[in-house]
């Protein structure tokens, strides 16, 4: 969760008319677009903006410059080397890649640390140019566009739903945005990926890399999926729906297949440059793993967030959910949950005025509360829904230690599923607090960094390690959660305190 409550709004302009002829560059041939090169450029800028306030860039101009140096000797080898590309690494725990119209490419250090070497990002970046060059964005414009849907929610919905999935938003008890647009905006198609593949092949050929290193990023995906449903199957659950991203995309083989058969294909640009592992490694050192401080950290059942001078516990067994512009401690069951959203603050100064003007009440009333020492005024009441269904209500506003307010809202599928949870709602309610002297010890972010394999491999270093499930993870961020071999003295990754 981040400081202010930021949404990208759903745009309506329409841009007029049915749309005019333009030539695909990468193929050549004529097709019908409501999105000529200038609109291209000029609605990836506005949605380029969108992007950047629900997805902030990561503060390290280092690794900035390092990737997009790398884009742009990938784009000026591109079918649309004349636009101005822009390559941006988002702050972001989510494993993800995206581009929008216009030249503009996002990878998250999320995606980057499961990367091995600068051919493997290479590979991610080469496909989202991909994805530009052949209009894949202004195509689903188009299409979105007959379905009146406006281009802007197309364009920044479309390319943020590409790949996101993995640990994503599909566990969420409502996830209303997300799942709305999901449902509007459709995403790539399978043609589209294996052309993107293919276009990605033909950049990194040109300039000198194996296209095969794009397998690799395929496979950090399928790795993920596998981790969660061994960590599920380990837990007696049953295995998460397939996420996404792989979902959407061609199967991993029939990529494979393609990326092969194009890699032979370019075999006349071998021999290959190396594939960078010693410099892309040097360049993830002390970039953040899973949360940053600025989003704040979970840590066990603890949520901490030292900016906002505020922390929470859940209730045994519950889960901390920590997205973007809320957090949600939610019941194993994942039917019931107490969601944490900041106000902004122009809904209003007191509780009751926030309360009158976020909710917009039927009926109800209101209750003083003080939780470690902050106030806090619980509500309780109805309201009307958008399809004019009446239905209860119940929140708790409470107001933190700079004077910024947060509504705690209480969600489950039904009111018996409210009843069965409120105690640990409660419970979790309760903990609400500035952060104490411990709290701040223990909210430490988790960093990367290069260390040589020890002797006792993965195994020895998991005992030293702060992450749950040490020796998995670090497999999956060093590529062989699947099998393989790292031998003694090789620099790898690891996650340290
Ligand atoms: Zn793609």
């Amino acid at each position: 969760m981040r400081h202010a409550l930021t949404s990208l709004a759903l745009a309506t302009t329409l841009l007029a008319g049915c749309g005019t002829n333009v030539v695909n560059p990468v193929t050549g041939q004529a097709e019908r677009s409501v999105m000529s090169e200038a609109q291209e450029i000029s609605e990836g800028k506005k949605a380029h903006e969108e992007v950047l306030k629900e997805y902030p860039p990561l503060n390290n101009p280092k690794l900035q410059a390092y990737v997009n140096e790398i884009g742009q000797r990938l784009a000026k080898q591109s079918q649309r080397a004349n636009l101005v590309w822009t390559f941006t690494v988002l702050d972001s725990p989510e494993i993800n890649a995206f581009a929008l119209p216009g030249g503009y490419v996002y990878v998250t250090r999320g995606i980057m640390a499961y990367m091995e070497s600068e051919a493997d990002l290479a590979g991610v970046i080469g496909h989202e140019i991909g994805h530009v060059t052949a209009r894949h964005g202004a195509q689903r414009a188009t299409r979105q566009q007959t379905a009146g849907i406006g281009v802007l929610a197309a364009t920044v919905f479309g390319a943020i739903l590409e790949a996101k999935g993995v640990g994503g938003a599909g566990e969420m008890i409502g996830g209303v945005a997300q799942n709305a647009a999901a449902g509007y905006v459709a995403k790539y198609g399978r043609e589209q990926e294996l052309q993107a593949d293919g276009l990605g092949a033909e950049y990194l050929s040109r300039v000198q890399l194996d296209p095969r290193n794009m397998i690799d990023v395929i496979n950090v995906l399928k790795n993920q999926e596998r981790f969660a449903a061994d960590l599920a199957k380990a837990e007696g659950r049953p295995a998460p729906a397939q996420n996404s991203w792989l979902a959407s995309h061609p199967s991993n083989d029939q990529r494979l297949e393609t990326i092969t058969k194009l890699a032979a294909q370019y075999k006349s640009a071998a021999p290959y440059q190396d594939e960078g592992r010693a410099r892309y490694l040097q360049m993830m050192e002390g970039v953040a793993f899973g949360e940053s401080a600025d989003q704040g950290l979970t840590r066990g059942r603890n949520f901490y967030h030292q900016g906002l001078n505020i922390a929470l516990t859940a209730p045994q067994g519950w889960k901390i959910i920590n997205e973007a512009e809320q957090l949600t401690v939610m019941n194993a069951g994942r039917d019931a949950g107490l969601r944490l959203l900041p106000v902004p603050p122009k809904a209003g100064k007191t509780h009751e005025e926030i309360i009158r003007n976020a909710v917009k009440p039927d009926s109800g009333r209101s209750e003083a509360r003080s939780l470690n020492g902050l106030n806090a005024t619980h509500f309780v009441g109805t309201q009307t829904s958008q399809n004019g269904q009446r239905q209860n209500i119940e929140l708790t506003v409470v107001t933190g230690t700079d004077g910024s307010n947060y509504a705690m809202m209480y969600l489950a599928k039904d009111a018996a599923t409210l009843q069965n949870n409120r105690a640990q709602m409660l419970e979790a309610e309760r903990s609400f607090r500035p952060m104490s002297a411990a709290d701040k010890s223990a909210a430490k972010p988790w960093l990367l960094k290069t260390t040589a394999m020890p002797r006792g491999g993965f195994a020895e270093l998991a005992r030293s390690s702060p992450l749950a499930n040490a020796e998995q993870q670090l497999k999956l961020i060093n590529g062989v959660y699947a099998g393989g071999e790292i031998k003694v003295g090789t620099p790898i990754k690891i996650v340290v305190q």
